[in-house]
């Protein structure tokens, strides 16, 4: 595996693939490696000649210096990890190679972000935008994967690559779980015990929610009443939003039909948690208008 630092080189390297006849799979992260950046690395390395996995702690999408700061960094074992799963090369540019000095150009898709990360964390959405660009263009990638953990990201991600035409495969892997139920995420690590213990009621709102509407019940409004129950329950937890949005335009819907989302973020303590679950088939089965949909579901379990 060869580890790349400069554009320019990254570029070169990708341009003399793509000449090659090789298909070149992406895989972007900001590091601190997890069960989840593994399961989007075991999607692309079959489906791929040369894997790219980059790491890259992207100034721009946090809206705190303190955040930006405390975000975990694991160079070494991240490495390592990028080795065993068959990465070709790690690409990990440090920001001055990013954001040159009088860098001012932005990429923003307002109708998707506007809302609910985008409310909650203000040009968070800008920042992975223009980044993520960047690595397009820089890794010519014919498919790069995103998950589906953060649904929001990743449908802002498709309009902009079907709003600019980008030659570029966009793949959902699905989100990994703890046994539990809890997402896995670099923010888990700065949960207490009693935190990490509450944590999994995001995943159980979300079951409950998609349950209901197993049975038949469309109302939006119910729906988050459902969600929001099980989070009213639970000490030290701030309920950002319980919403169900079309998972396209992340624009909130009255009534539910399979395929709707729903999401969830709240704050436990100082960590703030996301999570989300398509409406599929135990909804459809329970619908006759329905068509099914879903990402699946992934737990950890041996690699
Ligand atoms: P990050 O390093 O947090 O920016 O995440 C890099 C990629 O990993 C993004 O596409 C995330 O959606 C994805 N990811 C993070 N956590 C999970 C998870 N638990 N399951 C699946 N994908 C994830």
């Amino acid at each position: 595996m060869r580890i790349i630092r400069s554009v320019s080189e990254m570029n070169l390297c990708a341009r003399r693939w793509h000449t090659g006849g090789r298909r070149t799979g992406l895989v972007p992260t900001m590091g601190a490696l997890h069960a989840g950046h593994h399961g989007l690395l075991d999607l692309a390395r079959p489906r791929c000649d040369m894997l790219v996995a980059s790491l890259f702690v992207n100034p721009t999408q946090f809206d705190s210096n303190a955040d930006l700061e405390r975000y975990p960094r694991a160079f070494e074992a991240d490495a390592k990890a990028c080795q065993a799963a068959g990465v070709d090369v790690l690409f990990a540019p440090p920001a001055s190679e990013m954001y040159p000095p009088g860098f001012t150009t932005w990429v923003d898709v307002p109708e998707i972000g506007a809302r609910y990360e985008g409310e909650a964390r203000p040009g968070h959405f800008r920042g992975v935008c223009t980044v993520v660009l960047k690595l397009f263009e820089i890794t010519q990638p014919g498919f790069a994967v995103f998950g589906h953990k953060d649904a929001q990201q990743l449908a802002l991600i498709r309009r902009m690559v079907r709003d600019l035409g980008l030659p570029v495969r966009i793949v959902a892997a699905p989100t990994v779980r703890e046994a539990d139920g809890l997402a896995v995420s670099s923010r888990n690590r700065f949960l207490s015990p009693q935190q990490r213990a509450r944590a999994p009621v995001l995943y159980r709102a979300l079951q409950r929610a998609a349950q209901l509407r197993a049975r038949g019940e469309r109302s939006s409004a119910r729906l988050r009443q459902a969600m929001r129950k099980p989070l009213q329950e639970i000490a030290d937890l701030e309920i950002d939003y319980a919403d169900v949005v079309d998972p396209e335009r992340f624009q909130p819907v009255e009534e539910a039909p399979p395929g709707a989302l729903l999401i969830v973020a709240a704050r436990l303590g100082r960590v703030r948690l996301i999570d989300n679950l398509t409406l599929s088939q135990e909804s459809a089965a329970a619908d006759p208008r329905a068509g099914g949909g879903g990402e699946g579901r992934r737990s950890i379990g041996p690699r």
